[in-house]
């Protein structure tokens, strides 16, 4: 089987099978060779590698890495491409494809049985509709990672890697940066694709950190001020936290853990480093009373 990697060969498989696109499922399929070849040099896949892609589509990316990795298991959910996948992917021994949904499946066991729990590349050209719970899902739910080299929106990207102060940095940048350090590897136009979609996408690399860059006593407390403190980005961080159901803090409160953090009472959300929502989760946490407060 000749590479899909171009537009002839992929309207050709599609016609051949009469597949239809589904837009519910994202799908936006790579023509381009130059970018494939930019994602697997991004994900730095060698012949020692487990791959993870998920939404292999008709097995365009699932091809360079089938030749790039030891083994792949490729999550796909439309069944309908399943007898497409089994025909472009024939020449491949070591290529698995599941019929499931990437959110619906257990990926540590997967690491476990195909890598013996080591880390795993996790590498796809993603459905957008879903990109931030497939990327919180694999780190919240503690997968063995590696990596994630990915196809995003462009947007989506910029947002991950913003710094503090600038205006996409918000709690998808915290939350990726704590887990992981981001790396553009290439900006992706829409004629890439079939169809095109109506955003520029970017390939990003999220290389999993092996220790937190910070140090939090409740990891939960500390994501809850941060969704608290983007949700109402207008207001100071005081009135944001102080108007936040699911955090119950009233005005003092806070003001006394903002001494202790080091924080002024005007201060924005936007403008704190994840080791400043840190240093105020701690101030919240309920054993960070001053020493001998209780007597
Ligand atoms: N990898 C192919 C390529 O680069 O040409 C296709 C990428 S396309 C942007 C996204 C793929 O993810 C589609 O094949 C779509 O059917 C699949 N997909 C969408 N939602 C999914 C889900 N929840 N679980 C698994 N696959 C999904």
């Amino acid at each position: 089987m000749d590479r899909l990697s171009n537009p002839q060969k992929t309207i050709e498989i599609i016609r051949k099978h009469g597949f239809d696109f589904q837009k519910k499922f994202g799908q936006n399929f790579l023509i381009d060779p130059h970018v494939l070849d930019k994602i697997i040099a991004a994900a730095e896949i060698t012949k020692d590698d487990f791959v993870l892609e998920i939404g292999p589509g008709i097995g365009t990316l699932t091809q360079y890495l089938a030749e790039a990795a030891r083994e792949v298991t490729a999550v796909e959910i439309d069944r309908k491409l399943i007898p497409i996948l089994q025909e472009t992917l024939a020449d491949y021994g070591n290529v698995t494809v599941l019929n499931q949904d990437v959110l619906k499946t257990d990926l540590a066991a997967i690491a476990r049985e195909k890598n013996g729990g080591r880390p795993v590349k996790v590498v796809a050209n993603l459905p957008y509709y879903i990109t931030t719970p497939i990327i919180m899902g694999l780190f919240e739910s503690h997968v063995p990672l590696e990596s994630i080299t990915v196809m995003v929106q462009k947007e989506v990207a910029q947002r991950m890697q913003a710094v503090p102060g600038t205006k996409d940095y918000g709690a998808l940048s915290l939350a990726v940066q704590y887990y992981a350090q981001p790396y553009l590897a290439a900006n992706v136009p829409p004629n890439c694709f079939i169809p095109r979609p109506s955003v520029g996408s970017a390939v990003i690399r999220l290389t999993q950190h092996r220790e937190p860059p910070v140090q939090v006593k409740d990891e939960r407390l500390m994501f809850a001020l941060i969704r608290a403190s983007f949700n109402q980005r207008r207001k100071t961080l005081l009135n944001g936290l102080k108007n936040a159901p699911e955090l119950q803090l009233d005005r003092d409160e806070i003001l006394r853990a903002f001494e202790r953090a080091g924080l002024s009472e005007n201060v924005r959300g936007e403008t704190l480093t994840l080791a400043q929502f840190a240093a105020l989760a701690d101030a919240l946490a309920p054993d960070s009373g001053e020493p001998g407060e209780c007597f």
